[in-house]
């Protein structure tokens, strides 16, 4: 690969790092390689919704990304419809979120495994654990689990929520406590259903259209779309969680019981009781704890720089951490194409920093007071609910992508 001015690796080969691997791959003076900790490089989880800017962004980094949706098997969604789930306005619709653009629905495992397929193999490597991250001279050399040690002009973190490259990081900058992941306030339990007993259970009419049903009630949220090429459903239940701890396992056992006694409120209403025997479906039903940064001081470190989940991780509440790591990998796609050697790299990261992180934080805060908001801690009237609700994600759906990359462009000619 001698023609290649700039080696970069990339840590975790999720769908941060995937994303990011796509659109470097595709810049001919950069060689990239991604790293994954885990025998192969799979996805485990439901689904993940990408609105406008995540598909906007993915089309930036891959001309054939409606293309690479398709084989996802993302079922496009024709609004999210807002309904009360408890009390006495029960059934009431609030409003229909995003009733003019599409929003994708896609499992998480397919997003990733068609994302691999566009990779060469060559710059794939499974069973590759990070142990360290020592700059070097010239660059920076990076050790992993099974002792091997290589080289990198630039190493980008995208190894998740724990990330050790976000260690590396913020190592030394303010109590490290304050820019560890948190937990939020709120616990989800999911399960991914056929769409035919998903039908049965919860009734026909919420599946004559394709639309997310997002039901908003007594501290907690019960959330359901189609994916899989409409043959399955994702059921989710959500709320408020008083008693958080620091515990990184972040699970909990579920039971037919423990679910009705934290919707005790919500069991006369049209969906609670349907969704909880959903949730029950699967041989162990667990809850976990939402984690979020709180705040980041920095995405980078001279030649290092983290992004995705290792980044800004956030509550799920604006279904938008994947698509910020979509946003993340277009930007550093563009820098990396207008940077010619290893020496313009750090100037690259800080433009990236610059443009990225504020956007990130905004979602994170936001997202936790979406939560807030959906789980019922205000005024749970439909009227009240749509003023509070309706202008929540403009800024996130409204964002640019050309005018997002140009900004980054301005901002890396100013750290040169
Ligand atoms: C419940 C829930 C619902 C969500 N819903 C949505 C949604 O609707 N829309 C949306 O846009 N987003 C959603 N998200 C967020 C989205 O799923 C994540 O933001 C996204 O998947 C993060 O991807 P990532 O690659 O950054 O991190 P991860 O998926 O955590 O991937 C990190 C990878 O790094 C690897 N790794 C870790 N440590 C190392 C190491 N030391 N060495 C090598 N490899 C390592 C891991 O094995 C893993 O493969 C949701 C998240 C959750 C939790």
């Amino acid at each position: 690969m001698a023609h290649k001015q700039l080696r970069v690796a990339i840590i975790g080969g999720g769908l941060a790092g995937a994303a990011l691997a796509n659109a470097l791959v595709r810049i001919s003076h950069v060689d990239v390689h991604v790293f994954e900790s885990a025998p192969e490089f799979s996805e485990r989880g439901a689904a993940v919704g990408l609105a406008k800017n995540a598909q906007s962004a993915l089309a930036q980094i891959l001309p054939s990304a409606t293309d690479l949706l398709e084989k996802a098997g993302a079922v496009r969604m024709n609004s999210s419809r807002i309904i009360l789930g408890s009390g006495p306005e029960a059934g009431k619709i609030v409003f229909d979120l995003a009733a003019d653009d599409i929003n994708m629905v896609v499992h998480r495992a397919s997003l990733l495994r068609e994302l691999i397929a566009h990779l060469p193999e060559e710059s794939l490597h499974p069973n590759k654990q990070l142990a360290a991250i020592n700059p070097s001279e010239s660059g920076v050399e990076i050790t992993f689990q099974d002792g091997s040690v290589y080289h990198f002009d630039a190493v980008i973190g995208a190894d998740g929520i724990f990330s050790t490259v976000r260690e590396h990081v913020l190592h030394g900058i303010g109590a490290d406590e304050e820019h560890s992941p948190s937990p939020a306030g709120f616990w989800d339990c999911r399960n991914v259903v056929l769409f035919d007993e998903a039908k049965a259970i919860l009734g026909e009419k919420y599946f004559d259209v394709d639309r997310q049903y997002d039901w908003v009630g007594d501290g907690a949220f019960i959330m359901h779309d189609v994916l899989e090429d409409r043959t399955m459903v994702q059921c989710v239940i959500s709320g408020v969680e008083k008693d958080a701890s620091k515990n990184r396992d972040r699970k909990r056992q579920l039971t037919q019981e423990s679910l009705k006694s934290s919707l005790s409120s919500w069991l006369d209403g049209p969906i609670a009781d349907g969704m909880i025997n959903l949730i029950c479906d699967q041989p162990d039903p667990c809850g976990y704890s939402q984690w979020e940064h709180k705040s980041t001081p920095t995405y980078v470190r001279e030649r290092v720089c983290v992004m995705g989940d290792a980044a800004h991780a956030t509550t799920p509440w604006q279904g938008s951490g994947a698509g910020l790591a979509i946003e993340d990998a277009m930007v550093l796609g563009t820098l990396f194409a207008n940077i010619a050697s290893p020496s313009e790299i750090s100037a690259a990261f800080k433009a990236y920093d610059l443009i990225r992180r504020p956007r990130c934080q905004q979602v994170i805060d936001s997202s936790r007071e979406t939560g807030r908001i959906l789980c019922g801690q205000v005024d749970l009237r439909a009227e009240e609910l749509m003023k509070l609700l309706a202008p929540r994600w403009n800024f996130i759906f409204g964002l640019d992508m050309e005018s997002h990359k140009r900004e980054a462009l301005e901002a890396l000619k100013t750290a040169r």
